[in-house]
């Protein structure tokens, strides 16, 4: 195994983050030890890492089962990108690509190689990876998407059910298996058809805390609405439509109204199709409006907003598409927008069923849709419920919580709404007994002499809108029933004697308003957001060179930090979440370079630097890494036993580093109350040495603490 200091240490050295996502540090201890693995995390959760980095830091190779021919070019260009050695093998190479990357990875070259399932168990590919045992060792097999083994699963794939062989080849190779499928019956069978040994089993939470979920109605408004929506997201987008026909239309008036915007569905070529899904990863075009034929094996991760135009068809495949936004963690929208004219036409497509099997399944799961769009609770809490998961709700993160619907008192509207159901004799359907109550002038309602009803013409004060809702909710609230042989003709039932004879009143959640803007406008953060931009074209020039997406370059996240800290050094520039020692020689001078030139035009003086001020030097090699380890939160004893140095040579370092300019956590070393004491001494008797200081001070004091703050002092002091 190769040594680092700590897990951490190799977390920022190969890939830059500074700290583990939930539940990442358990499993690679538990790969580390060899141990077969089941890993289920959501979307974005953070799984390649979880067998990328034991890849890098034990022997031999780890190879990598991934169905997908994109997804595994996606992340060996994004490994490549991190200077870490990672190859594929699939069908889209030439034999003489094939040989010449067989013999780097039998050269010890290759630390992951992702192969295809069906490769993998050729008869060619076997004897291969026998020789590879033999020279350089297997250090684990990963299977990702390894729900395709499962029937149940909504994306079984047969050539994964011939895994288990490989077990009983390589039975001493440890396995780890790797979903973002949640139901208990996928995972027991993971565990059974692969044949994963007393599998250490980590199960992490399906609240996906950073996108905000919310439910919009799909009135005259909504086309402004979603335009509004895209305008307002900097950033990548989805729209899901139901048909190829309404994603043709919406592309084509997004385009009208300048959005850059391209459609997918499986009525275009396989060229075009992958043209368009090229330019969208690429950011060519931010906005791409889609069949759910889109989404699959895309592993964009900074798609901040994905709307559905229509209605999904349950909340599981919910769940997954609206999950590919905001895969990098950054905040991220996902708006549905909800009609009644919708489900009218699932239920038809429903009814067209044969099987009545198939069909009771599927109107459950549109009434769970349904219950998820008119709830009024967390948004969450249906959501993780239905996996399973209990939430206690209030997530400040979706609609219902941000923005509570008022209930209202609607028992007078229930009363008449029923009572006309009643007068037109329970044979008529929702829009019918609207416009009864609406007074419209129907030839129907004429010729029914439903003109002549008492409750014709006493709803005129409410819209066909606001009558919809009411009769869909007293139906959700089982007040009102609904025949469903296809005419959906309105029934009564106890319950609804029960409203009429005012005894059960009859509440209803009231949409409110939405206001768009979500995050403020500081002063502040509209300049980052320009410095942002102009990073974003240099990262896009990069990429381009590159042929690869923007964000293998950089991840927002990480833009997003330079954008706010602007920093102006090497040193500090390699501090920030996502910049990994290779990204940092390879990427770091030129972001620099555009950092300080928009500080130089804004008439920002950069802070002290070598060449304004020649009294302060960089930090040496030594200090850096105690830095180092200062930054990953190591106390001064933890460090020196580390670094096998003492103690007081440690608090130099720091010290130091403080004078230079570096971000030493002070408060980490001196309390709150010493640092005041001492400042305060300070300014009484200006730079002097430790001594005096300290006798002024008294016992309880000590030197460390005293030349730590002495440092900062004479920073302040220095300009
Ligand atoms: P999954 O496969 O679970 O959907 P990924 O492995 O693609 O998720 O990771 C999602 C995103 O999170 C990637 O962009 C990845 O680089 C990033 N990521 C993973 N681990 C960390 C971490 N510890 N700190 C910051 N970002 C991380
Ligand atoms: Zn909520």
């Amino acid at each position: 195994m190769l040594q680092y200091p700590n897990l951490e240490q190799a977390l920022k050295y190969h890939f830059g983050y500074d700290r583990f996502r939930p539940g990442q540090r358990q499993i690679i201890e538990d790969a580390l030890q060899n141990r077969d693995l089941l890993i289920v995390m959501p979307t974005g959760g953070g799984k390649s890492l979880c067998f990328q980095l034991p890849a890098l830091i034990k022997k031999g190779l780890t190879v990598v089962v991934s169905p997908l021919i994109a997804l595994m070019q996606d992340q060996v260009e994004g490994l490549r990108n991190n200077n870490i050695a990672a190859t594929f093998l699939n069908s889209s190479l030439n034999p003489y690509k094939v040989r010449s990357r067989e013999e780097a990875i039998l050269s010890g070259k290759v630390r992951l190689l992702y192969v295809a399932p069906e490769r993998l168990l050729s008869e060619r590919f076997l004897p291969f990876l026998d020789l590879v045992k033999e020279k350089i060792g297997i250090a684990a097999f990963a299977i990702d998407e390894a729900h395709c083994v499962s029937e149940w699963g909504h994306d079984f794939r047969p050539e994964y059910r011939q895994m288990k062989s490989l077990r009983k080849r390589y039975p001493d190779v440890p396995t780890l298996a790797l979903t973002a499928t949640a139901t208990d019956r996928v995972r027991a069978d993971i565990i059974q058809q692969l044949g994963l040994k007393q599998p250490s089993i980590h199960i992490a939470s399906f609240n996906r805390q950073n996108l905000y979920y919310e439910v919009r109605s799909k009135s005259k408004s909504a086309y402004a609405e979603l335009l509004e929506l895209v305008r307002e997201s900097d950033g990548s987008a989805i729209i899901y439509c139901l048909t190829r026909k309404k994603v043709d239309e919406l592309t084509f008036k997004l385009q009208n109204d300048k959005i850059a915007a391209l459609s997918y569905h499986a009525g275009l070529t396989d060229e075009e199709r992958s043209s368009n899904q090229t330019r969208f990863i690429r950011d060519d075009v931010r906005v791409m409006v889609a069949t759910i034929a889109f989404g699959m094996g895309i592993n964009k991760p900074d798609v901040r907003l994905v709307i559905h135009f229509d209605l999904p068809r349950n909340l599981e495949s919910y769940y997954q598409e609206s999950g590919r936004a905001g895969r990098d963690s950054e905040p991220s929208r996902c708006t549905l927008f909800f009609s009644f004219s919708d489900i009218k036409t699932i239920e038809w497509s429903i009814d067209q069923k044969t099987d009545p099997q198939e069909q009771l399944i599927a109107k459950q799961q549109l009434r769970q849709v349904i219950d998820y769009a008119q709830g009024t609770v967390c948004r969450r809490t249906i959501q993780l419920g239905y996996f399973g998961e209990r939430f206690p709700g209030n997530c400040g993160n979706c609609d219902n919580c941000r923005y509570p619907k008022p209930m209202q008192d609607w028992t007078i509207e229930a009363m008449k709404f029923l009572s006309c159901v009643a007068r037109c004799k329970e044979r008529f359907g929702m829009l019918y007994i609207i416009d009864v109550l609406r007074g419209a002038k129907s030839q129907k309602i004429v010729q029914n002499e439903h003109d002549q009803l008492s409750t014709y013409g006493i709803g005129k004060d409410k819209s066909v809108d606001e009558w919809r809702m009411l009769g869909r909710s007293l139906l959700h609230q089982g007040l009102l029933e609904q025949t469903s042989d296809g005419y959906s003709v309105l029934k009564l039932n106890p319950l609804s004697w029960e409203v009429m004879r005012r005894q059960h009143t009859v509440s209803l959640a009231v949409p409110v308003a939405q206001k768009i803007n979500w995050e403020e406008g500081s002063e502040k953060a509209v300049e980052a957001e320009i410095l942002m931009q102009r990073l974003r074209s240099l990262r896009k020039q990069l990429a381009d060179e590159q042929a690869v997406p923007p964000y293998v370059v950089f991840q927002d996240s990480t833009l997003k930090l330079m954008a706010q800290q602007q920093p102006t050094t090497i040193t500090e520039f390699g501090k920030l979440s996502g910049v990994g020692s290779h990204k940092l020689s390879q990427y770091g001078d030129k972001f620099l370079t555009e950092i300080r030139a928009y500080r130089q035009e804004k008439g920002l003086l950069d802070p002290p630097q070598v060449n304004f001020t020649p009294s302060i030097s960089l930090p040496s090699d030594t200090e850096i890494f105690t830095f180092q380890l200062h930054k990953q939160g190591l106390s001064v004893d933890e460090i020196a036993k580390k670094r096998n140095i003492r103690p007081t040579t440690i608090i130099r370092h720091l010290a130091d580093l403080i004078e230079k300019n570096q971000s030493v956590d002070l408060n980490q070393l001196v309390s709150l109350e010493h640092q005041q004491k001492i400042w305060q001494v300070l300014e009484v008797l200006g730079d002097i040495s430790l001594t005096p200081i300290r006798e002024q001070l008294g016992e309880s004091y000590n030197f460390d603490e005293i030349r730590l703050v002495r440092s900062k002092w004479r920073r302040e002091n220095r300009k």
